[in-house]
């Protein structure tokens, strides 16, 4: 495994030539190529485009799928009217000429049935020998000698032909999950590092599985490393492998991408995560950004493919998406730390309104440069997520499972404006006396290391919020009879069960129609806004627990079992109480605040999104971390808040998506909102600000101070501000 710098070059190294393209190359820009391509690439066209977006690097179609260049391998498919044609050359020169770094893109993992006769070994078999086809190409495996040498040997020749700064593959992660692969490669590599044969089927009841996902993992990462040797030996030290990622820690996984290993290797990462989708909204970019920093470090760049057509529940390659939508998620993505790089499909495109999506959002990114990299986010609370708990709770359900607790906890956040990070569990002791709260929502998987990290951070004095059945299953996927976190959380688990129990639309099937009592509602923080009501809708599961009698906890809301709906002559409850525990707080001996959500009330927000459930996640946060939050904002709208370090600047960005919070749909107009009034804590004592500006609006704003925070206004937001706050500390 390559090491990995972890120096900061704030401000002054920016521009610097010296520095390598990964360090240095901040736009980028790319045409993918499709196999009609050769016959007319209107080179002055794209060229004045680079120019018009201020692109400093380029991605182009080199090999694997298909190829773009005269290359000599036989069986390397090339696209259907190359003919003699260079255009990968092509490109890579004019690229050169007007000095832009240039990655050759690979899609390497499939191939014609001629080349399957030549090596059939090379590709993915299923138990029964039969191997695996999909639109009438053959998908290689991963453990083969198509990924060994075959494809090595090609990138080498690219290298040899054309220098390139570096690589990307788009599909280097082979079969998904679901695929056990039989080929003669893969049985003889797992019998001989994990002394098993394959497991016949996919089941996660099978222990065998298990193991089989955790070499998966493995295997795609010694891929990473060999063609990281491969382009270095080939390109000298600069010329990084780059498999592109996508920053969504549940949907990744499904194709045994290790982020955490990734971010561990990684200068650079390159991400793929090109529009919100069905469940996810606007923040889930600013979302992909924290992730990736958090695992590959703050200073690293984080390009990510911008989609310029429409994608969403139907993807149109040739159309223009909205313009509002691509120019929002790319706000998003600077909010989080994200590099833009746009993305057409095609080089001719009879759309032409996708090329109006980008060039001014781009010329105010490197107008912005400065304020954009090399900072620290600022956050007191960490979000908990992990792979295995995707892989071996989550399992066939992970959106059900694992998805929506965490989705219920994201867009609390983002909706209440409370900053977070996104914590890997196995990484939870370097944040230890860092984060005042950690939040495990519905973490069930947890190997008993995590555990002990957990206790010893609520020794230290940290903060807790723990849903669900949070640590019933160590990290092999195997059920513990109690809970891994039992002595911290003081509850026993009395189910057996982790199935979660749906919930029915249907009104003649009532047993989705429950409720929480609030009880001690008037002084209790949990319940603030909620005045008027002793009683508010559930709809969810229920973790059975039951807790330990010297463990403090205070019941701060009971259950009220479902009853009916329809009709409405039925549908009563007098003052119904029972001791069926909804939710848990505590005051820790070393001073910190625990809750323990036996409801799941994180998984009916990121569901159901009902405004009851935000807020009691909201009010659970604020109240754990004794209200000590790094800034507050107050105004109307659905606004996704970010604050950052720079040695003495403090930079603040305020994403606009109301109107847009919700799905299906696209952002069609902005909607402004204002004024906003912001209260930002000073970052250390005997810090002064000097100046504040609003880097969008290109307003300059006064401020008060008042101890040890700094309050101000701003007028409005239209889609995003970025509010730069020089300071000094002497
Ligand atoms: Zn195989």
């Amino acid at each position: 495994m390559a090491n990995k710098p972890k120096t900061f070059y704030y401000g002054t190294m920016m521009n610097n030539k010296e520095l390598p393209w990964y360090k240095r190359v901040k736009r980028w820009g790319q045409t993918n190529l499709t196999e009609i391509d050769p016959l007319d690439y209107n080179a002055d066209f794209w060229c004045d485009y680079w120019h018009k977006t201020a692109i400093q690097g380029i991605i182009v179609n080199a090999a694997g799928i298909v190829a773009y260049y005269p290359t000599s391998f036989q069986n390397q498919y090339k696209a259907q009217f190359l003919g003699e044609k260079d255009l990968y050359g092509q490109i890579n020169s004019l690229a050169r000429k007007e000095g832009l770094a240039v990655l050759a893109r690979m899609d390497s993992n499939r191939a014609l049935p001629e080349f399957y006769r030549e090596h059939p070994d090379w590709f993915c078999h299923n138990s029964k020998n039969e191997p695996l086809v999909t639109q009438g190409r053959y998908l290689a495996c991963v453990n083969s000698p198509y990924y060994k040498t075959y494809l090595p040997r090609i990138m080498e020749e690219i290298i040899s032909l054309y220098r390139p700064d570096g690589f990307t593959d788009n599909s280097w992660t082979g079969a998904g999950r679901h695929y056990i692969c039989h080929c003669p490669h893969c049985q003889k590599k797992f019998l001989t590092e994990t002394g098993h044969s394959l497991p016949e089927e996919a089941n996660w009841e099978d222990p065998l599985f298990r193991i089989w996902v955790k070499w998966s993992y493995r295997c795609r990462m010694e891929n990473w490393d060999l063609n990281n040797r491969i382009t270095q030996q080939a390109g000298g030290k600069d010329c990084l492998w780059l498999g592109m990622v996508n920053g969504n820690p549940v949907n990744t996984l499904l194709n045994f991408c290790d982020l955490n290993e990734v971010g561990k290797r990684s200068q650079i990462i390159m991400t793929d995560h090109q529009s919100r989708d069905g469940v996810t909204g606007f923040e889930q970019n600013s979302l992909n950004g924290k992730l990736l920093h958090q695992v590959g470090g703050d200073h690293i760049i984080i390009p990510e493919s911008l989609a310029q057509y429409v994608r969403g529940d139907l993807t149109f390659r040739r159309a223009s998406n909205p313009k509002e939508e691509s120019h929002l998620w790319m706000c998003s993505g600077f909010a989080g730390g994200i590099s833009p790089w746009w993305h057409h499909v095609g080089a001719r495109q009879e759309d032409k309104r996708q090329f109006n999506n980008t060039p001014t959002l781009f010329q105010w990114h490197k107008k912005n440069e400065e304020y954009l990299y090399d900072r620290k986010p600022i956050a007191n609370i960490g979000l908990l997520w992990s792979h295995e708990n995707t892989d071996f709770y989550g399992r066939d359900k992970g959106k059900e499972r694992v998805l929506m607790p965490w989705r219920g906890f994201t867009r609390a956040m983002t909706r209440h404006r409370i900053p977070f990070l996104q914590i890997h569990a196995d990484r939870i002791e370097e944040y230890v006396d860092k984060l005042d709260l950690l939040i495990l929502p519905d973490l069930v998987v947890m190997s008993d290391s995590q555990c002990r990290q957990i206790e010893t951070f609520v020794a230290q004095g940290g903060s807790l919020i723990i849903t669900g059945r949070s640590s019933i299953m160590d990290e092999t996927g195997m059920l513990r009879s109690n809970f891994g976190l039992a002595d911290v959380m003081g509850v026993n688990y009395r189910g057996d069960s982790l199935e979660l129990k749906g919930s029915h639309p249907n009104w003649d099937k009532a047993d989705s129609h429950d409720y929480l009592r609030l009880e001690n509602r008037d002084k209790n923080e949990l319940f603030k806004d909620f005045n008027e009501t002793d009683i508010l809708p559930f709809g969810g599961n229920l973790t059975p627990v039951s807790p330990r009698e010297d463990s403090l906890w205070v019941c701060q809301a009971t259950h009220i079992p479902s009853f009916p709906i329809y009709p409405p002559e039925f549908c009563w409850t007098e003052n119904l109480h029972t001791d069926i525990p909804m939710v848990f707080t505590k005051l820790h001996e070393a001073g910190g605040h625990l809750a323990y959500w036996p409801a799941d009330i994180d998984r009916c927000y990121g569901e159901r999104a009902l405004p009851d459930h935000g807020r009691l996640l909201a009010n659970t946060i604020k109240w754990a971390v004794k209200g000590d939050l790094p800034f507050t904002l107050r105004g109307p709208g659905y606004l996704d808040c970010h604050l950052y370090r720079q040695d003495n600047r403090l930079i603040f960005h305020v994403c606009n998506y109301s109107g847009a919070e919700v799905k299906p749909g696209y952002m069609d107009e902005f909607l402004p909102v204002g004024p906003l009034e912001i209260t930002i804590k000073k970052p250390c004592p005997g810090w002064k600000p000097l100046g504040i500006e609003c880097r969008v609006e290109g307003k300059n704003v006064s401020c008060i101070e008042k101890g040890d925070s700094l309050s101000f206004v701003i007028d409005r937001v239209i889609d995003h501000e970025m509010i730069v706050i020089e300071g000094s500390s002497f």
